[in-house]
């Protein structure tokens, strides 16, 4: 299984800069070691530029950074599994800490979206993860079981593993510096894996589990011999292009 080095540009980067980190991505990180896989998440208004960029790239995939579930329709402002498959999408990011906690999206519009998404051929990076004032109160483990059952309660059980990653990322590690330690990284991977095996049997076993929340340089060769992490999901360090190659090949 290859690890999924993911990178969330949020809503960051013109054309122009997403060109440039693009180029000197790929002049950095164009050949992957054999166990890598590079997924790239830009704002909608750069997926045709990066599509463009990374066509024909072994190893590169594209995925929007949220979808609607429906084909088409007066959603104003909204974007269909469709719309991304048609810009060079195989791939949606489905329930980030900041959709769920400063947009609102519920457990529930989480899961129609992940089941909408996978039903019209897109792979799913789906998110999960707990607040500090969550863990703090000895929550993690409810947290993680109502995101993991709400958000892949419509998705069918015989889904090919490869079309689904699940991301644990504590909300208190996005972006604020403070990365989470190797046990309550093990801790909740060994979790996500136990749900995704109750619910998969034994594909389970084969979807991979990303940790995102302050991944750096630094700490991402540690953090990617844990067992059950298999990828990371990229913020802050995904912007510039020498951060993000020094992740991809470590
Ligand atoms: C993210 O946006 O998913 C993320 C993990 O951000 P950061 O790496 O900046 O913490």
């Amino acid at each position: 299984m290859k690890k999924m080095m993911a990178a969330n540009w949020k809503m960051y980067k013109s054309h122009f800069e997403a060109r440039a980190t693009l180029q000197d991505l790929l002049y950095l990180a164009k050949n992957l070691p054999e166990n890598r896989e590079v997924l790239i998440f830009p704002p909608f208004t750069l997926l045709d530029a990066v599509a463009e960029q990374i066509k024909g790239v072994p190893d590169y995939a594209l995925g929007g950074q949220d979808v609607y579930p429906a084909a088409e329709g007066a959603f104003t402002g909204e974007i269909a599994p469709g719309m991304l498959q048609d810009c060079g999408c195989s791939w949606v990011l489905i329930g980030h800490s900041e959709r769920r906690h400063v947009l609102g999206e519920s457990d529930e519009f989480v899961g129609k979206k992940t089941a909408f998404s996978l039903e019209s051929g897109l792979n799913v990076v789906l998110c999960v993860g707990e607040t500090l004032a969550q863990r703090e109160a000895g929550e993690l483990s409810i947290v993680l079981a109502r995101q993991m059952d709400t958000g892949l309660g419509s998705v069918g059980n015989s889904l090919e593993p490869a079309c689904l990653c699940i991301a644990y990322e504590p909300v208190w590690a996005i972006g604020t510096g403070r990365v989470a330690g190797p046990k309550e990284i093990l801790e909740a991977h060994a979790q996500t894996r136990e749900h995704l095996e109750k619910k998969f049997g034994d594909n389970g076993k084969n979807i991979r589990i990303l940790y995102g929340g302050s991944v750096k340089p630094e700490n991402a060769a540690e953090i990617l011999t844990l067992d059950n992490v298999d990828g990371v999901l990229v913020g802050g360090a995904s912007l510039q292009a020498e951060s993000f190659s020094r992740i991809i090949l470590s």
